[in-house]
């Protein structure tokens, strides 16, 4: 063998049966070999278990894959490379031409646009209402024939709480999936309900520290092998180390989320006693309109705190600037705490009555609480709202 063959054939190093390394290791590879033409056959008719090709399956995205299904309360899972891909990947291939989907006006923004413009393009309907609008849900689910019920509990940015117990049972009747973006809430909650598909993007808890992306789609096996065929030929993929990142982080998902969440509590309780804050909305407090709903729903409360603000975008922007511990960046979920100010949350592309319903003001400020000492929070929260009214 001369060294520029040897190059590409480096030796095997193979790690006898009893003796494993505690964690996986990457399997950073795109292609798994089988011995001869006849087996990689087997393979590729579903005869016999492997690996052939990543972009369709790799032992790195299967472990994260089976501990987020099983998390999720769901029989399997497929990942792909950010949050909007599984949102993207999953309406596409399960919608088709002629199909109505129902959505919501306190959707993410992204995930609109995917249901009014992309599953627009290809003939697919829609009714956008608000998450609140149960009499609404009701007739559209009663009178117009729907493929999908596509939601979010909590809402982003103003923490409204969706009843899925009655979405699920006038889809279920309907004879329509529904599909929940379960990124606010987490992989802990709502797996009780009846609800067909969970979406979620692991850039935010799941990952946690902001160094990574990804998405999962997680449902019953039969569900989700009908969509891993058209998922994996669309290619959002996600990266063997991605996956393996995500994995690490999910060994203190609970302890974050946990710690999370308690510090948005102490957060809230801070805020909804300041003369400067309007209105709070953060479920956990039982002023919250629907905590009780809430409670009931979930275990805990996320670690997403909004509020109006008694002022507009001049004094939300001096606010987010004076904040020493909020960095004024997108996303939430993450061990370091994040600002979205009113002018950065603008409600985009709604009728006057859908901005209504979006309870999104110009001043509406975002928190996402990370990690920090509460205390430290909550100083640095009083002397950015003294700031902002300078
Ligand atoms: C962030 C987010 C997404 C998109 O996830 P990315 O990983 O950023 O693509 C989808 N849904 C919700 C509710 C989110 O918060």
């Amino acid at each position: 063998m001369k060294d520029n063959t040897r190059v590409n054939h480096p030796p095997a190093v193979a790690v006898p049966a009893d003796n494993r390394p505690l964690v996986a290791p990457i399997f950073q590879s795109v292609k798994f070999s089988f011995d001869d033409a006849a087996e990689t056959q087997r393979y590729l008719h579903g005869e016999r278990e492997g690996f052939f090709y990543s972009r369709t399956a790799n032992p790195t995205l299967r472990q994260l894959e089976l501990s987020l299904a099983q998390l999720q309360g769901r029989e399997d899972c497929l990942l792909t490379g950010s949050g909007v891909a599984s949102v993207a990947a999953s309406l596409l291939s399960l919608c088709k031409q002629g199909d109505h989907v129902l959505a919501f006006v306190e959707s993410y923004a992204p995930t609109r646009y995917i249901v009014q413009h992309l599953l627009a393009k290809f003939g697919v309907t829609h009714t956008l209402l608000s998450i609140e609008d149960l009499a609404g849900i009701e007739r559209v689910l009663r009178e117009t024939p729907t493929r999908l019920v596509v939601f979010e509990s909590p809402t982003n940015p103003v923490t409204k709480i969706a009843d899925i117990e009655h979405l699920t049972v006038h889809a279920r009747r309907a004879g329509c999936l529904t599909v929940l973006d379960n990124t606010f809430a987490g992989f802990h909650n709502h797996g009780a309900y009846d609800v067909d598909i969970f979406l979620h993007s692991l850039t935010k808890y799941a990952s946690g520290h902001g160094d990574v992306m990804g998405g999962a789609i997680i449902a019953s096996r039969p569900l989700i092998a009908q969509m891993r065929k058209d998922v994996s030929t669309m290619g959002p993929t996600l990266d063997p180390h991605a996956a393996f990142l995500i994995q690490r982080g999910m060994r203190t998902y609970f302890l974050r989320y946990e710690r999370q969440c308690a510090n948005a509590l102490v957060v809230s309780r801070f805020l909804s006693t300041h003369p400067r804050v309007k209105r709070l909305f953060y479920p956990g407090l039982d002023t919250h309109p629907q905590h009780l709903l809430a409670k009931r729903q979930a275990r805990d409360f996320g670690a997403v705190v909004s509020f109006e603000l008694d002022g507009g975008h001049e004094e939300g922007g001096r606010f987010a600037a004076a904040l020493q511990f909020f960095s004024i960046a997108a996303s939430v979920g993450s061990t370091e705490s994040l600002v979205m100010p009113p002018q950065l949350l603008g409600p985009g592309e709604f009728t006057a009555e859908q901005r209504a319903a979006s309870l999104i003001t110009r001043g509406t400020v975002r928190l996402s609480i990370g990690l920090e000492d509460a205390e430290d929070l909550i100083e640095d929260l009083k002397q950015a709202l003294g700031r902002a009214f300078d």
